[in-house]
């Protein structure tokens, strides 16, 4: 179907620098397990890894390569932010929910840790050196104030700070913001290097992983499900998928597709730059955001610079939007005019409803992990612990991710209009301002 592509397509900076890439075979025959894991992400990769512990066999069925789908595609950014602020949690959901969810964010975080030292994945050069929101208003920045000092009162955070555009300057180079937060709590690394590890990790483990095998469609036979590919099948007794953006390859996903709005971005990537201009640019080598609603973030990588953003609307990779994103680049960075563009790719972020993930249970046999919201590389790499705990009965609390099942998006039929038209207004707002 038309999400589908093969490896060689996503012509991403971590695929050209990649390590350690896992083998895996293509599914062939009938096989049994005790789980089944739709998807070869942080999600999969990380519920197998907890599985695992508990002594389950376990098979990862990926439809394309290991790391094909956002975990090798993003921004490589950490954080433990969703994608509402903690105040608008607590707004919507009460107090008591927003401390929850800021417990989780962090344990997410620091989960990485032990997760890297644990299957020694050193090539994800996992590097917390915090990240810095920049304010592109004077309207934003008195927001940004009021939440570090609501973070601080309420949650008793105080990795988050106030700086002001002088700061940013000198940090980021660019004149393009009045000041901004910085929080220290946070870093970045290298997605594809991560995921590798941790493929290479599960199988050393006992984990089956098998490689562009796309389950085609499931039933249920004497009281098992069995997922069937195009060469074998899979039976186990209980299946778990992790597909985040990516529900729309075969119809086997369908009973979360409705729940999932697809929204697409996109990222670019300099040549390397001489080195006095890549001396003075990110000098604190962290991550960065913008507070414009249709948000752009940025990172030094080896001397390139790295630009991402909600640019590349539409089902499709688009010419104009990969061209908009250079140019924004260019503005906020002019010292980078005219040099060449080498990387260039886009994956699918995968909204909700309520800009929350959700991890819950479909029916009997089934069990998901998704809506990252485009927050998602600390959270879906450490939520197998909780995913594995679901799937074997046990009813782990994850504040409003277990809470709430995920819920149908209204009129799902009309959803791509319906982005476009929001991402429309959402840029124009941004160009006036507001
Ligand atoms: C451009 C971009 C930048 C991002 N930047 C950041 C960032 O800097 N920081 C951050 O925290 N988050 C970021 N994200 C979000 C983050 O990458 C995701 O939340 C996270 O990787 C989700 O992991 P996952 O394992 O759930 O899904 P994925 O990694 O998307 O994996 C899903 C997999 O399921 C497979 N699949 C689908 N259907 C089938 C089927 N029928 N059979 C078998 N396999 C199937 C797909 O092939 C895919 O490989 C970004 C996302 C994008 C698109």
């Amino acid at each position: 179907m038309s999400q589908s592509l093969p490896i060689a397509d996503v012509r991403s900076l971590w695929q050209a620098t990649a390590v350690n890439r896992p083998q895996a075979p293509e599914l062939r025959g009938a096989k049994q397990y005790d789980v089944a894991i739709i998807g070869g992400g942080f999600t999969g990769l990380s519920t197998a890894r907890y599985l695992a512990k508990r002594g389950l066999s376990c098979a990862i069925l990926e439809a394309n390569a290991i790391g094909w789908g956002c975990s090798g595609r993003n921004g490589g950014v950490v954080s433990a932010k969703y994608r509402i602020t903690y105040p608008e949690i607590a707004r919507i959901h009460g107090l008591e929910a927003a401390r929850r969810m800021h417990a989780l964010g962090r344990e997410t975080v620091e989960h990485l840790n032990e997760l890297v030292e644990d299957y020694g994945i050193e090539a994800a050069h996992y590097r917390q050196g915090g990240w810095l929101l920049c304010a592109h208003t004077h309207s934003y920045m008195r927001k940004i104030e009021k939440e570090i000092e609501w973070m601080r009162v309420n949650l008793g955070d105080t990795t988050n700070r106030l700086v002001s555009a002088e700061e940013v300057h000198a940090e980021t180079s660019s004149r393009d913001f009045v000041g901004g937060m910085l929080t220290s709590f946070g870093g970045t690394l290298h997605p594809l290097n991560l995921v590798f590890g941790m493929a290479n990790g599960v199988m050393r483990d006992g984990v089956s992983i098998y490689q562009n095998s796309p389950v085609l469609k499931t039933h249920q036979s004497g009281g098992r499900v069995v997922l069937e590919t195009p060469n074998g099948t899979v039976s186990a007794r209980q299946m778990v998928i992790g597909t985040d953006g990516y529900n729309e390859l075969t119809p086997a996903t369908g009973g979360v597709r409705k729940a999932i709005v697809p929204f697409r971005s996109a990222m670019i990537v300099s040549e390397p730059l001489e080195q006095s201009v890549a001396d003075s640019l990110f000098t604190e080598g962290r991550s960065y955001a913008e507070t414009r609603r249709m948000m752009r973030w940025f990172r030094k990588v080896d001397n390139r610079l790295m630009y991402g953003g909600r640019g590349a609307f539409g089902k499709e990779d688009s010419e104009s939007a990969f061209e908009a994103l250079r140019r924004a680049m260019f503005r906020q960075f002019p010292q980078l005019e005219g040099k060449r563009i080498t990387h260039r790719w886009s994956g699918l972020v995968a909204l909700t409803l309520d800009s929350i993930p959700h991890l819950g249970r479909l029916d009997d046999k089934t069990v998901y992990a998704m809506g990252y919201n485009g927050t998602g590389v600390a959270m879906s790499s450490a939520i197998g612990k909780y995913v594995a705990a679901v799937v074997v009965g046990e009813k782990p609390d994850l504040g409003l991710i277990t809470a709430t099942p995920l819920k149908q998006v209204p009129m799902y039929g009309v959803r791509e209009p319906a982005v476009r038209m929001v991402a429309g207004w959402y840029q124009f707002l941004d160009a006036i301002g507001k």
